[in-house]
């Protein structure tokens, strides 16, 4: 009897164009597709990991529909390989390469012991486009600024999508396998699941009914109108491709012939995709921009790291008295997401007019969003701090007040998820007080709170503490 291949599923939760699961089902071979609830799954923030729950359900659910199953285990990764090895006779295991350095780190390690053992271990591509060690810059390297990086690589003939097997060949005998519900993924869901939950997409089909829909009614105006948050004009897909629903190279293709269609447009969408390519070569060749400042000098500048200190709670609950910064951090808690340019905003508000470091915020988002991806978060976090690469200066702060009358003329936004002063507040606006815990004793009812620090004060602290650090430097 031929011995059967472990697929091993992470951060690829789809049947399409899927490089494993393709090599995997090439020969015929009998196939056992795994998710493991590893440490790195239960080291995850609530959001994030809540939403991969909903994922791997609705993986498990794609691959019953042909024949096949997704076998779930709790454990360390190598420990629960290793057992499957034992009952299955499985003498090879595949799966879509990592890049950031915890997952990189566990897949060097498993892939060393599987060797030892004699068990073939396959890593294949898929999570990027262009693999960290094949963009270079002319003098050799990789890009630290992103202009030149794009330059580089937008003319790169990117391969054809794989489709999806023709058939997963099922073990005669299957493995036992742990059940979702009792995985309990949503457990640290501090705010009510079901409220994110009714803003999620999930899963491959509906990523791929979403690209079709951007594509087909978004994508013309993209460029135009994607820095408004209170439009729906970008694609929403960070939540699908984060976890795998759906690959960058279904995007980039669907980008290119939307471009080739003659909407220009369509070409700012593909620069989007780059930026994540970027955040993930960073994260390959410098490891170190999820933990640590990027630039080192950065190390000396007083930031506030007490995360109790009431100004950076004021910033996580929404209530900064600055209503774009409030409005996207409500966004962010009911919806799971929050907008780009809302991201960038909060960003700035908290380490520079706030001072507090980047990592408070950094470590929050990871608690809140669907889409949170260990690569952009970091990348997006050290940007607008200024201690990343090709970073946003420290000496431009965005003024939020500033900001909101340029980006949300009509006050859709702020009246999508405020609901303090208005007579008829929103239904999203009322939402969030549903889904906040009790004990911040929040209310619709409470007065708006005034300013904790005023865009020009804070702008002029920061300039100052910034200026006091280049004088030591
Ligand atoms: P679209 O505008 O439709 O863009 C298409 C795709 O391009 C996105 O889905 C995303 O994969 C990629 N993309 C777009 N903008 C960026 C960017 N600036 N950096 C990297 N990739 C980009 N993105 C995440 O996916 N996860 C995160 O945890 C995350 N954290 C962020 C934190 C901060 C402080 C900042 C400033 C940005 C962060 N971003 C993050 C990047 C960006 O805000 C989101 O990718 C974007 O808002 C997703 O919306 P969309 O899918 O509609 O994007």
């Amino acid at each position: 009897m031929t011995s059967p291949i472990i697929m091993w599923f992470r951060r690829d939760l789809r049947l399409g164009d899927h490089p494993a699961l393709t090599a995997a089902c090439e020969n015929g071979r009998p196939v056992i597709p795994v998710f493991i609830f590893d440490e790195l799954v239960d080291g995850l923030g609530a959001a994030p990991k809540f939403r991969f729950g909903l994922s791997v359900g609705d993986l498990a659910r794609e691959l019953s529909s042909r024949g096949s199953r997704l076998v779930l285990r709790k454990g360390r990764a190598i420990d629960v390989l290793t057992d499957l090895i034992r009952e299955t006779g499985a003498t090879e295991v595949h799966w879509s390469r990592a890049y950031d350095p915890d997952a990189k780190d566990r897949d060097t390690t498993i892939k060393a012991a599987l060797k030892e053992a004699g068990i073939s271990a396959v890593s294949h591509p898929g999570h990027v486009l262009f693999e960290p060690w094949t963009v270079e810059t002319k003098t050799g390297g990789f890009y630290r600024v992103f202009t030149p990086m794009w330059k580089s690589v937008r003319n790169t003939e990117v391969s054809a999508c794989l489709p999806e097997p023709d058939l997963i060949p099922a073990p005669n005998a299957w493995p036992d396998s742990d059940d979702l519900t009792l995985l309990n993924m949503s457990k640290d869901m501090r705010r009510g699941a079901e409220i994110v939950h009714q803003h999620c997409v999930v899963g491959q089909t509906a990523a791929a009914d979403r690209l079709s829909e951007f594509i087909e009614t978004r994508i013309a105006r993209y460029s135009d109108d994607r820095d408004f948050p209170g439009v729906k004009a970008t694609s929403g897909l960070s939540e699908n491709l984060t976890y795998g629903e759906i690959s960058p190279r279904q995007c980039w293709h669907a980008g290119w012939e939307a471009f080739r269609q003659g909407h220009d447009q369509a070409e700012v969408f593909l620069k989007e995709l780059v930026w994540r390519e970027f955040a993930y070569h960073l994260v390959f060749h410098t490891p170190h921009i999820v933990s640590r400042n990027w630039r080192e000098e950065w190390d000396r500048f007083p930031w506030n790291t007490d995360e109790a200190h009431p100004h950076v709670v004021a910033w996580k609950q929404g209530r900064t008295g600055i209503p774009f910064v409030d409005a996207a951090m409500r966004e962010m808690y009911v919806t799971g997401v929050m907008h780009n340019r809302s991201r960038m905003i909060v960003a700035s508000y908290l380490t520079k007019n706030l001072m507090s470091h980047w990592k408070i915020g950094e470590r929050w988002f990871a608690d809140c969003l669907i889409d949170w991806d260990p690569a952009s978060n970091a990348m997006g976090w050290q940007w607008a701090a200024g201690s990343g690469p090709d970073a946003a200066p420290y000496f431009r702060v965005f003024n939020p007040v500033t900001q909101l009358d340029k980006f949300d003329r009509d006050g859709v936004y702020q009246k999508s998820w405020i609901a303090e002063g208005y007579g008829q507040p929103s239904d999203t606006a009322l939402s969030y007080f549903d889904a906040v815990p009790k004990h911040w004793r929040l209310s619709p009812a409470n007065t708006y709170p005034s300013p904790l620090v005023t865009p020009e004060a804070g702008r002029a602290r920061a300039l100052e503490a910034y200026a006091t650090r280049e004088k030591v430097k």
